[in-house]
């Protein structure tokens, strides 16, 4: 049974330095190799999950230490992209080029890594788990496609695979699958395009809670800022209109407004209240107060409380004394709700 306003991660923790020197790479660049590696991967799960346990998290992830980056684990799970032959691709508007893996045929799920890093954290837990995929959109943008030639058959054809994997999770007991879509907020045309369809396709028929999380990246080392060309309010109508349970939005670091929740009615709320760009740890009453403008537009039965986006970026331990201001700050705020009943 979870409390009022429970706590989670988006996904990912800092990984160890005896792990890798790169938070974000797209084919993996480990210090280790073969069983030694693999023994190392485990391990460095072991330690995201116990950080979180020992932060008092309610809703545990596997702090995605297996995955050189956000959307490449996924990819490399499936037939019909090839990690053999980098491509060269424009992205962020095209004022970045990133070599990414080429779609080459029809793409179909050839293992379950994800099943398997939740059957591996399960055995470690008896807390919810939340597992996270990249959605249709951030895999669009993430591949170099040279089959499909049209973006919206590549990501139904991504969705279907990410079907595929989400009810095998939903079928080994996961309670919350989430969708990590950083994508949409540089591609809204996309998103209204096909990514609606995309992201609901990928959940149909499966029973799971659903979530989608949307925001705006890390601050980009050359320019120490975000890309704000589209804000939430170009998104979140469209969003509205799916079936998704749950969406997990950034409001710390760019400090929103919580009315702008109003336009995602009836879904539930993982609030981001951690900036997870700076290595300044929030006080538990900034966290307070951000939940409590939340509640001013949400009930207490739709909100969670989490970072803006994953921690993988940060220090580790920043990234574990934001998670116990987290805490600390959400504790506050139930305490508030059960002096007023
Ligand atoms: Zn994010």
């Amino acid at each position: 049974m979870l409390p009022p306003i429970p706590t989670t991660l988006i996904g990912s923790m800092p990984k160890p330095g005896w792990l890798t020197s790169e938070w974000f790479s797209v084919s993996g660049k480990w210090r280790l190799s073969g069983d030694a590696l693999s023994e190392a991967l485990d391990d460095a799960t072991k330690l995201a999950l116990a950080e979180q346990e020992r932060a008092g998290l309610d809703i545990v992830c596997d702090g995605e230490q297996r995955r050189p980056s956000h959307f490449s684990y996924f990819l490399e799970q499936l037939a019909g992209v090839d990690f053999a032959t980098l491509k060269p691709k424009a992205r962020r508007g095209g004022t970045t080029t990133m070599e990414l893996p080429c779609v080459t045929g029809p793409v179909s799920l050839r293992a379950h890594n994800t099943l398997d890093d939740y059957s591996f954290l399960r055995r470690l837990t008896a807390k919810p788990i939340k597992m996270t995929l990249p959605g249709p959109c951030t895999l669009v943008d993430g591949a170099y496609d040279e089959y499909y030639g049209d973006e919206r058959a590549l990501a139904l054809a991504f969705a279907d695979a990410l079907r595929e994997e989400i009810r095998a999770l939903a079928n080994a007991g996961c309670q919350i699958v989430q969708l990590d879509e950083p994508a949409v907020t540089r591609l809204p045309d996309k998103l209204h395009a096909w990514g609606v369809e995309a992201l609901d396709r990928a959940f149909e028929g499966i029973d799971v809670v659903s979530c989608v999380h949307v925001c705006y990246g890390y601050r980009s080392r050359q320019r120490g800022k975000k890309q704000w060309k589209h804000g939430y309010d170009e998104i979140l109508p469209a969003l509205a209109k799916t079936g998704i349970a749950q969406y997990s939005l950034e409001f710390a670091e760019p400090d929103l407004p919580a009315s702008l929740l109003e336009m995602l009615p009836g879904k539930t709320i993982q609030l981001g209240v951690i900036d997870v760009g700076s290595e300044q740890v929030e006080s538990p009453e900034t966290v307070a107060r951000r939940l409590r403008a939340a509640l001013e537009v949400l009930p207490a039965e739709r909100l969670v409380a989490a970072p803006d986006c994953g921690c993988v970026a940060l220090p580790r331990n920043v990234a574990y004394a934001k998670l116990n201001a987290l805490v600390a700050g959400t504790q506050r705020v139930r305490a508030e709700l059960q002096n007023r009943t």
